[in-house]
């Protein structure tokens, strides 16, 4: 990643650095505020906007991809670890979707409408097996 950044004319600094080692050590969904306080001590003069402009930069080149869990902050994750999520109206369950689930309905909607979707974007609402019963 890092020569890729290099590759596109991008400074590697050393809070971009802390960034990606955060990301990639712990990879799973957590808002810019997560980020920020996480790599808080390895680049004590990166702040929230910082933190935002480089995740911005890092979506552009594919490495960091966002989504949206509910009404709160998007959250960030590799893009290739991107996948969908189901949140629970009632409890806030999260659970991640493997991109296989989405396969016929992106196919049917594919067919009938010519369109693409992208199912990882946003969270799918609902109620999980718990607070159903
Ligand atoms: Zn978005
Ligand atoms: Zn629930």
């Amino acid at each position: 990643v890092l020569d890729l950044l290099r590759a596109r004319g991008s400074r590697v600094t050393t809070s971009r650095r802390a960034l990606l080692h955060a990301l990639f050590d712990t990879p799973r969904d957590r808002t810019a505020e997560d980020l920020a306080a996480e790599i808080h001590d390895a680049a004590p003069d990166m702040n929230i906007s910082t933190v935002y402009r480089n995740l911005d930069e890092l979506e552009r080149l594919g490495v960091v991809t966002h989504t949206h869990l509910g009404h709160g902050p998007a959250t960030y994750n590799l893009a290739n670890l991107a996948r969908g999520h189901l949140v629970c109206d009632s409890c806030g369950a999260v659970i991640e979707a493997p991109g296989e689930i989405f396969d016929r309905l992106s196919a049917e909607v594919e067919l009938r409408f010519g369109f693409d979707i992208d199912p990882n974007h946003f969270a799918i609402p609902g109620k999980c097996r718990g607070c159903r019963q």
